[in-house]
């Protein structure tokens, strides 16, 4: 079986280049490299990557940041992560998609050349479009998706509003190609669901993956995905990687911050958020602070 499978926290689409370009961090080329300690304002990466920025499309690129730990962003046109893990037993977990399913097919079809043939297994995030709209593509390849019983119900009440919120953002003709792509990107739930309150608990050989739903945040349907032996937790949406929390027309501010405290049970080493460039634990703090201003 050939299976593979990212965060649409849409809600941030426009707002997310606005933080991105204020937000201060390092270049790709830089994290690649380079180990900053943690500062108190969080303001630098404590994370190195392996490797360096590996393009796959124009728009589209793999890093490594831990053995067998992949970080995909993916600008359609607003840079989103996902993340490919190369599992203990060889199965490749892939955390939320790229924006289409496109997109999602190069991601297999480089995984497929750097690792083979592998069992794999996609999880969702979430029901906003970074988070799956490449599930179309995995369905069609056999490559079970699991998300929560509130994402694919979420995704039928709320998939169209989304959808015109999205084009309302990309009205400028120099973004007709996004809007194009964006009026017709295939919203599908994923197949395998779980109740949200109880998360999910997978297991591949002896290595373990922890899906866990903190409360309401930046979407009511987030959850984050915890690699236990490798210390590292995919924050999607919920953990903001910029300087400004963005897009909040589905977010529960009140909450937000005190969900994301109870992340701090992790032991963590990384922390990938949904959109940005850093994966530095600090990420948990930072997110608390700035959804508690709001
Ligand atoms: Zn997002």
């Amino acid at each position: 079986m050939k299976k593979i499978g990212k965060c649409l926290g849409m809600m941030s689409m426009f707002f997310v280049v606005v933080v991105l370009a204020a937000c201060n961090t390092l270049s790709i080329e830089e994290v690649a490299s380079v180990t900053v300690a943690p500062k108190v304002d969080n303001v630098s990466i404590s994370t190195p990557a392996l490797s360096a920025r590996i393009d796959l499309a124009e728009d589209l690129y793999v890093r490594e940041v831990r053995a067998g730990v992949f970080v995909i962003t993916h600008a359609f046109p607003w840079p989103g992560n996902s993340m490919l893990v190369e599992m203990a037993n060889g199965s490749l977990v892939l955390v939320d998609t790229p924006y289409t399913p496109e997109a999602t097919q190069t991601v297999l079809k480089w995984a497929s050349e750097q690792f083979g043939e592998r069992d794999i297994v996609a999880i969702n995030t979430g029901y906003h479009y970074d988070n799956l709209g490449g599930n179309a593509y995995l369905l069609e390849q056999g490559i079970p998706v699991y998300g929560s019983d509130l994402t694919a119900q979420l995704l039928a009440e709320r998939g169209d509003a989304l959808r015109a919120m999205t084009l309302d953002w990309l009205q400028d003709p120099a973004d007709k190609a996004y809007y194009d792509a964006h009026a017709s990107l295939p919203y599908v739930a994923p197949d395998h669901t779980f109740a949200l309150e109880d998360g999910l608990h997978l297991t591949f050989g002896d290595e373990a993956v922890e899906v866990y739903f903190p409360g309401p945040t930046h979407a009511p349907d987030n959850v984050v995905v915890y690699f236990p032996d490798r210390k590292v937790l995919f924050g999607t949406c919920m953990i903001i990687g910029g300087d400004k929390v963005g897009n909040t027309s589905d977010a529960d501010m009140a909450a937000w911050p005190e969900s994301v405290r109870k992340l701090k049970r992790f032991d963590v080493e990384v922390v990938v958020p949904g959109h940005g460039e850093r994966l530095d634990p600090q990420l948990i703090e930072h997110t608390v602070a700035l959804t508690s201003r709001q």
